[in-house]
This record gives structure tokens, sequence and C-alpha cells, in this order.
């Protein structure tokens, strides 16, 4: 079994992005908009924060009150599409229930929408066509690709259909001519289906959900869970590592493994941004 390290490929990849900055004219900037007072995208803005001083990416937070109207929120992404000196928007989910994050992320120009969460480009993406796409399931595909694990007529299955992960990660590989299966909660059946698998990607939010008996010999192993353990607050994945570790030929670790390569691809995706822009 060998180890796929998200940590030391992140590390790789914001090394090269550096200096790909270096070489520009000038600085890359990405804008966040954080809405209300959720904990979790206060600190996860915060890491972006970091991450992009790191680069020499411009970074600018707008913090909005939970009580803003949509017209509001609205008015803000209208502004940003606007303006040239602005070349990645990103909207912090989640937002308070009032506001309509669908209709927000519609109103975000594409080619400034660096999460890909806009559905011109999910429906580029769902027609593999150049696009953004969500830095998740990209990021994933780096490390894929990194390892040279090769998806070409390889039963993919994809546990999880959300927006974020388990869609455009089925999608992407895909694309990348797997042949692919996506189950969710409603699955039947889930374990016979998952020992199809020579690559499994696990994006459900359920600790140690996978065991060992569910995993075929030598498959992949892709656990995007972060589960918090309420006593020892300690992170777990979806994954249960240690007994699927042993039957597996490749295993990403949580944390350490798929976590680090969001940030650092959304990093890309603002690079890139700025380079389409500047053509
Ligand atoms: P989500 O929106 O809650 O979606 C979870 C998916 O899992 C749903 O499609 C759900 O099915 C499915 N599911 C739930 N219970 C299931 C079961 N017993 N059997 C089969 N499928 C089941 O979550 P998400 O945003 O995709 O995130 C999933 C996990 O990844 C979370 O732990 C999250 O923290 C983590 N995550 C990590 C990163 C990272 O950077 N590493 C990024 C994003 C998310 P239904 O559609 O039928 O409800």
């Amino acid at each position: 079994m060998e180890l796929i390290d998200g940590k030391k490929v992140a590390q790789k990849l914001r090394e090269e992005l550096k200096e790909k900055v270096k070489l520009l004219e000038s600085k890359p900037s990405l804008a966040v908009i954080r809405v209300g007072d959720d904990a979790a995208s206060e600190i996860y803005v915060k890491l972006k924060r970091k991450m992009c001083e790191e680069l020499d990416i411009t970074f600018t937070e707008y913090h909005l009150d939970k009580s803003i109207e949509q017209t509001d929120l609205i008015d803000l992404i209208e502004k940003l599409n606007d303006d040239e000196s602005v070349n990645g928007i990103l909207l912090q989910s989640p937002i308070p229930y009032h506001l309509n994050i669908i209709e927000a992320f519609e109103r975000i120009a594409p080619e400034k929408d660096v999460d890909g969460f806009n559905p011109i480009n999910v429906g580029r993406l769902a027609q593999s066509q150049e696009c953004f796409a969500a830095c998740t399931p990209v990021g994933i595909m780096k490390l894929l690709e990194e390892y040279n694990i090769d998806i070409t007529g390889k039963n993919c299955v994809v546990i999880g259909r959300s927006n974020i992960v388990g869609r455009p990660m089925a999608q992407l590989l895909l694309n990348a001519n797997g042949t692919i299966t996506v189950c969710h909660s409603k699955t039947k059946n889930l374990a016979e289906i998952t020992k199809t698998a020579d690559i499994l990607v696990v994006a459900i939010g359920n600790p140690k959900f996978i065991t060992a008996d569910m995993v075929k010999e030598g498959a992949v192993v892709i656990d995007v869970g972060i589960n918090r353990l309420t006593d020892t607050k300690k992170l777990i994945g979806d994954v249960d590592f240690e007994n699927v570790k042993e039957k597996c030929s490749y295993i990403t670790p949580v944390p350490g493994g798929v976590g680090p390569m969001t940030i650092i691809t959304l990093m890309g995706n603002v690079i890139k941004a700025y380079e389409n822009q500047h053509k």
C-alpha cells in the first residue's frame, strides 16, 4: 500500500505557483464574500487569506452582515464582476437561509468563478470543455495524476452526490475516461457496488463508514470526509483507514490527504483566471 501524501503534493504545487506569480506583470487578486458569522467559514476564509499572502495574491474579504438582503449580495457580486482589478470571486458557503445561494452563484461572472459553482462552468464541465470546476475534486484529480494512477477504463465509484464534491468528481473521472457509478443515501446494496471499484472516492461525512469488507483488493481509495470526533476532537475520514489500508494499493489519509489540495487548487484557479483575463 502506498500513502497518497496530499500535504507533500500541495507543498510542491505551492512552490510552483509562487514562482508562477513572480513572473506575472501584476498581482492576481481574489475577492471573498462572507455573509454572517459561521465559525467554520471564518476559519476557512482565514486559511485562504494566509495562502494568498504566501503566494503574493491580493486578497480582499467582504464580510457582510447576516441580515443583508439578496439585492445587497447581488449588487456586490455585480460590482466585483465589473471591477477589472478583481480576477477571482468566491462566495463562502453556507450563507444565511433567507438568501438564495443558487442565484448568487449564477451571478458570479463565469470567468471569475474560481470555485466552479456557476451553472455555466458546471455545464462546461458536463460537456468536457475548458472551465473552472470545484476545487476539491480537481485537487483529487491532481493527486491521481501525481501518483500516476491511470483512470482510463477503470471502474470508479463515487459515494456522495453533492454539488461541491460528488457530482463534479464523477464528471471529472468520466471526462478522464473512467467508468463511473455514483452512490448516495438511497443506493441499495452499496457494499456490492463499492467492491467493484478500482478507484473509490468517498465523500459522505460519516466517520469510518467504509470498512475493509467493502473494498476490493488493490483498490485506490480517496477519502474526502472530514469528521471531528466529539470526545478527542481528532479529525477522521469516512474510511476506516487502519483496516482498509491493508487491502488497497493507494489510500489518502485524513488529515493530510485531500484536504490540503483544495486550497492550493483554488490558488491555481485564481492565477488561471488572471492569465485568462490578461490574454
Ligand atoms: P453533503 O453535501 O452532506 O453530501 C453528502 C453525500 O453523501 C450526499 O450525497 C448523501 O446522499 C451521501 N450519503 C450520506 N449518507 C450516505 C450513506 N449512508 N450511504 C451513501 N451515501 C450517503 O457533503 P459534502 O459537502 O459532499 O462533503 C462530504 C464530506 O467531505 C464531509 O465530511 C465534508 O466535510 C468533506 N469535505 C472535505 C473537503 C476537503 O477539502 N477535504 C471539501 C468538501 C467536503 P444524498 O444525496 O442522498 O443525501
